[in-house]
């Protein structure tokens, strides 16, 4: 099957996309199994090595490439090279300095009743891991992840969105960069061609895309029992208190709700503002809205704050939400309605919304920011996760205390405190949702741990010592082993009899075994 990718600011038909067929998705499993033996044999340090390299093909050539993205998605030149490109590099700057200690086996704490034992946790490559994204970040998406599951030692297969494909650029950077061949590599496609590679059977699911997508691709998993990580959609709260610099907050949750024309999982899609200052708020930020320069279709170069809505679909869905909430009596104050023709549509703040209506209750995606009033703490809390999702908030206040209280009982993945969507900023932070929001986390320790089995190692001599817990299972080992227990978990412990009880049960194994055997 064909798919026509388009410019979706100009409506310009950029390239037609081929579906890759069954036996080049099966070639493309071959070859990642083969490299991930050679991955997996590399050391970490060699695998920094290859990844850095990425990171320097994508400073020098940050031009081009951001041309690229903002010519499949719409978003402004400043989003492609912040959001994504730096992103990246900021990612593999972090793994450069950690990767090392993150994988390194690490000892744990070994209990004395196994006393002259060693236990450490090693991780270990789990083999070939797919990567399935969407279109609102198509480059950090594809990158973070693989570079992740690669520093892990796993082979890459990743499918972008067939909405923003990005034809030829993942290939043109690993290449160009010297990266390790076919160690990422890239089948371009629709949901099909995702059905089809789970078939491959990976060794690991990392999904990110709609909750309506991430169910029908866990059940796909299911049959095979692969892992899977599952980053889903969001319908993030900002909860803005009384106290707050009305003028900073104001901006910051402007730019949080529109970033990315609003098609960002963690964009603020509703946002509680205390009765107190409500409608002050509410002016300052349609006043700080309505001076946003928006893309203009006719002028690609021309400077701009926020982007174009990337796909149709989306579109469509936003003016529905809106369509019925002004029939339910919501009041638009700016924007509201797409710019004919295209699929411009202009930062929108609206009030006077209730939770029956869809723009509260579904993911809208786009650049619509919802405020509504609320007089408590407790009440505000309530709302906050009164809601399917559970991905990310924020919390607005100059008292930190209640600040931290109000984060900690909020039930999503992650918070932002006098910012939004921060957590992503800090790559040593984990990411990931609750809820319809999703599970599994990575990022952090867990970006690395997520793409690895886990593996634990106990060890000990192999000397003569017949260990207690071993055959034969005689009355007098039955009376004995409560007087260890009675030693090891009172408080404090009794040490010297605890010695002795256990001496007494080392040697009854023996004893019992060699009488057995007499
Ligand atoms: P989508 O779920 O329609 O598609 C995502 C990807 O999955 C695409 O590559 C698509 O081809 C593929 N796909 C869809 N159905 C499939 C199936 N049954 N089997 C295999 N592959 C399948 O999502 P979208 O419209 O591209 O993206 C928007 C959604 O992504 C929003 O809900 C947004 O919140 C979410 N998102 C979440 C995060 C996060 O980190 N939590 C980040 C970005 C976007």
């Amino acid at each position: 099957m064909k798919i026509q990718v388009v410019n979706p600011l100009t409506e310009e038909a950029l390239y037609e996309l081929d579906e890759m067929g069954a036996q080049e998705i099966h070639d493309v499993f071959s070859r990642a199994h083969n490299i991930q033996k050679r991955i997996g044999a590399l050391t970490i340090k060699e695998r920094i090595r290859e990844v850095v390299k990425v990171s320097k093909y994508l400073i020098t050539n940050y031009k081009s490439i951001t041309e690229r993205l903002v010519s499949e998605t719409g978003k402004t030149k400043f989003e492609a090279l912040s959001n994504e490109i730096f992103e990246i590099c900021d990612n593999i700057d972090y793994y450069r300095d950690h990767a090392e200690k993150i994988l390194k086996p690490q000892k744990v704490h070994t209990p004395l009743v196994l006393m002259g034992k060693n236990s450490k946790i090693q991780f270990e490559p789990m083999g070939v891991v797919l990567i399935i994204a969407p279109w609102n970040y198509p480059l950090i998406q594809c990158f973070l992840p693989s570079i992740l599951a690669f520093l892990a030692g796993n082979a890459v297969v990743y499918k972008p969105s067939e909405i923003t494909p990005l034809k030829g650029l993942y290939e043109e950077i690993l290449n160009g960069s010297g990266f390790m061949n076919d160690a990422i590599q890239i089948v371009y496609g629709g949901k099909e061609t995702g059905a089809a590679l789970i078939e491959q059977k990976p060794d690991k699911i990392h999904f990110t895309g709609s909750t309506r997508a991430g169910k029908q691709i866990m059940a796909a998993a299911a049959k095979y029992l692969i892992p899977v990580d599952l980053e889903l959609g969001g319908k993030d709260p900002a909860i803005v208190f009384e106290d707050v610099n009305i003028e900073k907050t104001a901006n910051g949750l402007v730019w949080a709700a529109f970033t990315n024309a609003g098609q960002s999982c963690t964009s603020i899609e509703r946002c509680y503002v205390h009765e107190s200052i409500f409608d002050e708020m509410t002016e300052k930020i349609v006043s700080i809205t309505k001076k946003l320069r928006l893309a203009n279709h006719e002028c690609e170069d021309c400077e701009a704050d926020v982007g174009c809505m990337t796909a149709e679909f989306q579109l469509k869905k936003v003016e529905e939400q809106l369509k019925e909430a002004k029939e339910k009596g919501a009041q638009i104050h700016c924007g509201g309605s797409t710019i004919k023709g295209t699929r411009i549509m202009p930062p929108t703040v609206v009030t006077n919304v209730t939770n029956d209506m869809e723009l509260i209750r579904e993911e809208t995606f786009g650049p619509v920011l919802p405020l509504i009033k609320f007089s408590s703490e407790e009440e505000v809390i309530r709302m906050a996760n009164d809601s399917e999702y559970g991905l990310s908030a924020s919390v607005w206040s100059k008292d930190l205390k209640r600040a931290e209280r109000v984060a900690s009982a909020l039930k999503v993945g992650n918070v932002a405190i006098n910012n939004h969507m921060l957590t992503e900023a800090n790559p040593a932070l984990p990411f990931g949702g609750v809820k319809n929001s999703g599970f599994g986390r990575y990022k952090g320790d867990f970006g690395l741990h997520t793409f690895s089995n886990v593996k634990s190692i106990i060890s000990g001599p192999n000397n003569k010592v017949i260990e207690p817990h071993w055959y034969p299972f005689t009355k007098m080992k039955f009376d004995t082993f409560p007087k260890l227990m009675e030693a090891f978990f009172s408080r404090p412990r009794k040490w010297i009899r605890f010695a002795l009880v256990g001496m007494k049960l080392d040697s009854m194994g023996n004893k019992e075994k060699i009488n057995l055997k007499e």
